[in-house]
């Protein structure tokens, strides 16, 4: 006889495992994870920056980041461990974006109605604070062809609760909770067919020639997604695809840098930036829609290194912000994947024309955060059970599948 779960969730990426965390911290049914890696994480979650911020056009996608915040502000709690290996970064966010002065006070307003900490900073402010940091929102020229004079800007949103964590502790973190749940995670067990009956999901096949019979399947599959929803015969009717996102990690001498340094959202020369978990190394990541270009037609094989010439200009935008960032340091980096929703840049969540079968998919880079309320929205459509403080209050409605493509003035990864 074949095995059999009520639930079949593939991939144990940050999404898939906190899928498996919320519907298991309250219903005892038989939830199976299957991986094709090795471990948790190997896939986007394992690259991310896990920048915890909350500033979002739209509402609804506020709600999401504020109700993941709360979750990973007390992690402990929410996961059930006592020592957990993650934990929040307090950092706070600051958006030096140029924008006008009613811009930030009318995001401020929409912030301060949802809770949110979301404080305006003047320039001098800026720099008590952050003293390492130059209040300058005069574009440049990134070649260093042209000479930049620097301009101060007036005014800067910042996000006092935000900060960001860990990617693969969590991960590790939620694995150990779920197991604890009674959740069956298997690695190395690549999923090769979705199994449909009719218009009715009837189970997945793997690769090692045995198969699970279950009613629900959840793609939380990252940048493989389109391979799984294909074993289904599923289209999207939404362009979701792997793109490449470089990261770099430069060393942080303490001792001419002086601390703290929040993640900082740059627009002068496009970039983002916050300290690594260690506080030796800034990280640093890019903004900009030219960067989220290109195209992974291979999850499996992709360039996971960084590109010189991305790292240099990234690196001189650093120096524009951090003047007193010495020239000589360590410089290192990867390339990860992320899932992008060309159309609106926000993920599609819940069920499909294919009873059973639920997506999670197109998280552009955004998922980190996301992640917890993305477990209750689906958690809760799963199982009927009410809200509670881990659950997020935005509706599942705005990610559906059916949706229209949200409007946005921005498609960047800051949307
Ligand atoms: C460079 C970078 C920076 C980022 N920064 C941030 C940030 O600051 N804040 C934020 O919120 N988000 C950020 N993100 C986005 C965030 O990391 C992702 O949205 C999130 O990790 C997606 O998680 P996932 O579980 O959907 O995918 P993944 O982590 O990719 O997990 C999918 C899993 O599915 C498994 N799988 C695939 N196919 C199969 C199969 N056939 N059978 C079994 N298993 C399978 C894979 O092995 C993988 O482990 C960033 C991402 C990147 C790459």
């Amino acid at each position: 006889m074949g095995d059999t779960a009520d639930v079949v969730i593939i991939g144990a990426g940050i999404i898939g495992l906190s899928i498996a965390h919320q519907i298991s911290r309250r219903d005892p049914r038989r939830i199976v994870i299957l991986e094709k890696a090795a471990n948790v994480a190997e896939g986007s979650t394992g690259a991310s920056c896990a920048i915890l911020r909350q500033r979002y056009t739209h509402t609804e996608a506020m709600t999401v980041a504020r109700d993941g915040l709360r979750a990973h502000r007390n992690w402990a709690r929410y996961t059930g461990l006592e020592g957990p290996r993650a934990h929040f970064h307090p950092s706070g966010v600051l958006w030096m974006m140029g924008e006008a002065p009613e811009r930030i006070a009318a995001d401020r307003a929409r912030m301060a109605s949802l809770g949110i900490d979301a404080q305006v900073l003047e320039a001098d402010e800026v720099r008590r604070r952050f003293p390492a940091l130059s209040t300058c929102n005069a574009p440049f020229d990134l070649t260093g062809e042209t000479d930049h004079e620097c301009v101060d800007h007036h005014s800067f949103l910042f996000e006092g609760d935000s900060g960001f964590f860990d990617p693969v502790s969590a991960a590790q973190d939620l694995l150990e909770s779920v197991r604890r749940a009674g959740v069956d995670v298997r690695f190395r067990s690549p999923v090769t067919d979705v199994r449909v009956s009719g218009s009715r999901i009837d189970g997945v096949d793997l690769a090692d020639g045995t198969s699970i019979d279950a009613p629900v399947v959840v793609n939380a599959a990252g940048p493989w997604a389109q391979r799984i929803a294909a074993m289904a015969g599923f289209e999207y009717g939404w362009t979701i695809r792997p793109i490449r996102a470089q990261v770099i990690y430069r060393e942080w001498p303490r001792d001419v840098v002086p601390g703290p340094i929040p993640v900082v959202a740059d627009s002068s020369a496009g970039v983002y930036f916050r300290p690594e978990a260690s506080g030796q190394q800034i990280l640093v990541g890019s903004i900009l829609h030219d960067d989220e270009q290109e195209v992974v037609d291979d999850p499996d094989h992709f360039n996971a290194n960084i590109d010189a010439a991305f790292r240099d200009l990234k690196i001189h935008a650093l120096h524009h912000r951090i003047p007193s960032l010495p020239y000589r340091g360590q410089i290192t980096g990867l390339a990860g994947m992320y899932t992008m929703n060309v159309e609106d840049v926000h993920a599609v969540i819940g069920p499909t024309s294919i009873e059973g079968f639920i997506v999670a998919n197109g998280f552009s880079g955004h998922g980190f955060k996301e992640s917890p309320s993305v477990g209750s929205m689906v958690a809760r459509f799963l199982t009927g059970a009410p809200a509670d403080e881990w659950d997020t209050e935005a509706s599942m409605e705005f990610f559906s599948i059916d949706r229209e493509p949200i409007e946005l003035a921005d498609t960047t990864v800051l949307a």
